[in-house]
């Protein structure tokens, strides 16, 4: 329970709806009888600055920060780390006595997964794919504990270029090599390989950087750092070939224990880190739950109040671009018009989707009309449908002027109208329908929980099903 002495620690990010942080934080400070709680900041652009003076002057222990602010809170801070600063990345703040000191634990996160893993860094052949941010950070670890060869091969060669002559510089030796893509062919030797482009995250999970089986012949050891999925098309050809291969979910973990580390000033043990592990497999494989239906149907107030009673986070699709452009959905709708509405929408949701488990979900009326949208809802999670009566929806709706698509002369009608009109929509998205006329918010509720429950055991008995073919 928290009180008076509760500590807080938290993420700053855009977007931050999506993480997975508070599920590692809050579950060790349940485990380690710690009096703290762990809270996602959504930062909007260009408020870096205010944000990281606000979590200071509110008393938060610590934070970390996310995309795209892990450079930009660099010159707000009291102190960095040197790692931190040689990699020019920080994504964990420690509260000092007049500001925050920056801390980057996404490397030594990656350094204790290996270790975890028994994979050796020192004296091993390394090879990185990719040249981006994380590429950078990789090849200054890699070198840093003592790998006998480092050779990057990436798409943009010159990227690749930029990042052996700064590693080069600072280890004062030629260690660091670099070689295009598409020309793998000419490596020799036995390699570990940091898989650091985003090439096989979700959606795109059947594609990877290079597909000749010969290539994997040359990794005893795989690292992809993509997460989602959790077996991605690279994982599958090293193991396929012999070697080993992990996923990037030990540096998303061990960066966060490392992070719990240096705010609490106490250990996380190995027993207990698998613990946390085990929780964010389970909770990846988390369906979602989206709520669907006609303006009026209840979709908010009805996942709000869910969203409390499974303990989960509730995600506003509306409120997300509403906060997201800085304008109401009335305003989007008088001065962009629907069409740029429907594309803002159809963007996020393919954010979205695979990013998201175990949320609950609230959608715009108009958002399942597309069927690009039908087909991303029903990735995100199960859809739950809130069929409506126009009468209903009349009677809940007759005096809010913020709705553009009931300024009219006759609502009533132009409710019976679009009801008509987007029936067959909804049926089509929906993998469960709940009739809300006459209900009271609890009995839609308990509608919904025996309705998902027994549609979550037929999926499941389908895959036993799909498992046993
Ligand atoms: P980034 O800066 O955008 O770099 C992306 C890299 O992927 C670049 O080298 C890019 O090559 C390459 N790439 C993209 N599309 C490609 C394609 N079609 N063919 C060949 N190469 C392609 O990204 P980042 O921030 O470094 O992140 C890289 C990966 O690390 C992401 O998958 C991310 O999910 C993962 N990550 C994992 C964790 C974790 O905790 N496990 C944490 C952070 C990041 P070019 O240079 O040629 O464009």
């Amino acid at each position: 329970m928290y009180d008076g002495y509760t500590r807080t620690c938290g993420l700053i990010g855009n977007p931050v709806e999506h993480t997975i942080s508070p599920l590692i934080h809050n579950y060790l400070a349940e485990k380690m009888e710690d009096n703290l709680v762990y809270v996602p900041f959504h930062v909007p652009q260009g408020q870096v600055e205010e944000a990281v003076k606000g979590v200071f002057a509110l008393n938060l222990l610590g934070c970390n920060v996310t995309v795209p602010y892990k450079s930009e809170v660099i010159p707000y801070l009291e102190q960095i780390d040197p790692l931190a600063q040689r990699i020019g990345a920080v994504n964990t703040l420690v509260r000092q006595e007049k500001g925050f000191k920056g801390y980057n634990t996404d490397m030594p996160g990656l350094y204790r997964a290996l270790e975890r893993d028994g994979v050796k860094i020192q004296g091993a052949e390394t090879l990185i794919l990719g040249a981006g941010g994380v590429a950078r950070a990789v090849a200054i670890l890699l070198a840093e504990k003592g790998a006998s060869r480092i050779v990057i091969l990436n798409r943009s060669v010159e990227k690749a270029f930029h990042i052996a002559q700064e590693v080069n510089g600072y280890v004062g030796r030629e260690l660091v090599e670099v070689l295009p893509l598409t020309e793998y062919r000419k490596l020799t030797g036995s390699y570990l390989v940091i898989q650091a482009t985003s090439v096989g995250m979700y959606p795109r999970v059947d594609e990877v950087v290079i597909d000749d089986p010969d290539f994997y012949k040359l990794i005893h050891t795989g690292y992809d750092l993509i997460y989602n999925p959790q077996v991605t098309r690279f994982v599958q050809l090293v193991r396929q070939s012999g070697g080993k291969a992990y996923n990037g979910l030990g540096m998303l973990l061990y960066q966060g224990v490392i992070a719990y580390e240096l705010w609490t000033g106490k250990a996380v043990s190995d027993e207990l880190a698998d613990k946390v592990y085990d929780k964010m497999v389970e909770a990846m494989g988390n369906k979602n739950l989206v709520m669907m239906g006609f303006m009026g149907s209840g979709k908010t107030s009805v996942g709000m109040e869910l969203s409390y009673l499974r303990k989960s986070v509730f995600v506003d699709t509306d409120q997300m671009i509403e906060e997201r452009e800085g304008k109401s959905i009335s305003e989007i709708f008088a001065t962009e018009g629907e069409e740029a509405f429907r594309d803002k929408e159809t963007k996020l949701l393919k954010e979205l989707a695979g990013s998201l488990h175990g949320k609950i979900l609230s959608v715009g009326g108009g958002t399942p009309l597309r069927e690009e949208n039908r087909r991303l809802l029903k990735e995100i999670g199960t859809v739950i449908y809130l069929r409506i009566c126009p009468e209903t929806v009349y009677e809940r709706l007759k005096s809010d002027n913020t709705r553009p698509l009931l300024q009219c002369e006759n609502p009533l009608e132009r409710i019976c109208a679009l009801l008509e009109q987007r029936k067959e929509v909804y049926e089509d998205a929906a993998d469960v329908v709940v009739d809300v006329d006459g209900l009271t918010m609890e009995e839609v509720i308990s509608i919904i929980q025996s309705k998902i429950t027994s549609s979550l055991d037929t999926e499941e008995v389908k895959q036993i099903e799909k498992g046993a073919e």
